[in-house]
């Protein structure tokens, strides 16, 4: 190890592919890895931190956040620099940001990522959320101008559904155009999969207030919405060859119908998101904890447990919005959907999924490498090794957190999960070699970059292999 590095950090158990926590010292340099030593092995460097005890992981990577008061686009410096921060004091060093407007994407992106760019503490690439005819012809400009490989589309909003949003209604003929056009251009597709039309039904149904809060908006949306949508979009994907990636799914139903469908066409992907692997219908969180799809019962919670253990769970995302708790205090009809927890991402999955004995090169998976890989960030991110950015989470294995909204840093000023205990400690999070968050305290400068992608699932992995055949 020659010259002077910027960072060196010591006596660390650092995970490595393959191979799991390995002792090695790590060297960093402009930002990048710039080596893995064994350790005590003389390298100088600018700045020397101790670690021993502790274990190193690559950054997490939260592949669904939305940003913005409206949940729409990040508009103030806050909208940034308070959700990053909440995301860095998790773990997570970057984030997937949907953007979603009826305008063409080109000045939509400017204005956010000037709006992110010197406010955001974690590094950040941009999915945007497609509604007109105009949009979807612009796929191929989104993906070689813009660094945009990632699309989503509502599946539920039919007629004025996503009127809220400003978006107008689709049907499936335009999620066929949709899917084909981004499989061309080496996309991938994101749906948010409920049938409205049952839900539709459904909330047309006497209401009973003797029904907790969140098992009545569960009925109102029940696994076969879901179920039924994912299983649509995933048909459809086989027959125009797309990369499809169901977020946020939510129950055992979903899960199947994914599983299903993957057995006979394979650029089929699956997330899930904290509050479905922690929270059901009998959570203490009250209207809090309404969000779409609904949490569910504790035998979906199980079912996406052993998703992960499998695989057939690829990724774990927050959903994270900053819905401010005044929109959330009503009955579970009026209170907004959506809630923070980006920051929960990464302590959860891993310290949660630890305690079950699931293995953690699948953790480390669903919490960074896998997203990483499917959205065209690999191997610059998701991984620890020589030449990747040195996004960093250091964690104390043996140490707990308590949620506490007040020290979340979100704008929403509340925690579905206040007052849960996760067996694991965020001590260090560092995005390209800058400490993030270090010991409980957050950088006063946010130093967090855009992001350009060129390829997303499918075609994702296809370059991948390329580079490493
Ligand atoms: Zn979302």
């Amino acid at each position: 190890m020659s010259g002077i590095h910027d960072l060196k950090l010591r006596g660390g158990r650092v995970f490595q592919h393959g191979a799991g926590l390995q002792d090695l010292d790590i060297v960093v340099a402009g930002g990048v890895i710039s080596g893995l030593v064994a350790p005590g092995t003389p390298v100088r460097a600018a700045e020397e931190v101790d670690i021993t005890g502790k274990v190193v992981l690559p950054g997490g990577i939260d592949p669904h956040v939305h940003l913005g008061k409206d949940i729409r686009v990040p508009r103030d410096p806050d909208d940034a620099s308070l959700e990053t921060a909440s995301a860095v004091a998790g773990g997570i060093t970057t984030m997937l940001v949907y953007l979603m407007s009826a305008d063409p994407y080109e000045g939509v992106f400017a204005a956010s990522d000037a709006t992110m760019a010197g406010n955001s503490h974690t590094d950040y690439g941009f999915h945007f959320v497609l509604g007109t005819d105009e949009q979807v012809s612009q796929i191929p400009a989104y993906v070689s101008e813009l660094g945009v490989p990632s699309f989503k589309f509502f599946m539920n909003f039919r007629g004025d559904e996503g009127k809220y949003l400003g978006l107008p209604g689709n049907d499936d003929a335009y999620m066929y155009g949709l899917l084909g056009k981004a499989a061309e251009a080496g996309a991938v597709v994101n749906p948010h999969p409920e049938n409205i039309e049952l839900v539709w039904k459904l909330r047309d149904q006497p209401r009973d207030d003797s029904i907790p809060p969140l098992e009545a908006w569960y009925r109102s949306r029940p696994p076969v919405v879901e179920a039924e949508a994912v299983q649509r979009v995933a048909y459809f994907a086989s027959v125009t060859g797309a990369s499809v990636y169901a977020v946020h799914t939510s129950s055992k139903a979903a899960l199947d119908a994914m599983r299903m469908q993957r057995n006979a066409y394979p650029n089929l992907f699956t997330e899930t998101c904290t509050q479905y692997l922690t929270l059901t219908t009998d959570s203490d969180c009250g209207t809090y904890g309404k969000v779409n799809p609904p949490v569910r019962h504790r035998e979906d919670v199980e079912e996406l447990w052993e998703g992960l253990r499998s695989g057939a769970v690829d990724t774990v995302g927050s959903d994270h919005n900053a819905r401010h708790r005044t929109a959330k205090e009503k009955d579970i009809w009026s209170a907004s959907a959506g809630f923070p927890g980006t920051g929960l991402v990464l302590p959860t999955t891993v310290g949660e999924g630890l305690r079950r004995g699931i293995e953690l090169e699948r953790l480390v998976d669903a919490t960074s490498t896998r997203a990483a890989q499917l959205f065209g960030l690999f191997p610059r991110k998701g991984t620890i090794r020589v030449g990747s950015d040195a996004d960093l989470a250091v964690v104390d294995l043996n140490a707990t957190t308590t949620v506490r909204a007040e020290t979340q840093y979100s704008a929403a000023e509340y925690s579905p999960w206040e007052g849960m205990e996760i067996p694991l400690r965020i001590v260090h999070t560092i995005v390209r070699g800058h400490f993030a968050y270090r010991d409980g305290v957050l950088s006063t400068t946010p130093t967090g970059t855009y992001l350009s992608r060129t390829h997303g699932g499918a075609a994702a992995l296809a370059e991948i292999r390329k580079e490493f055949a």
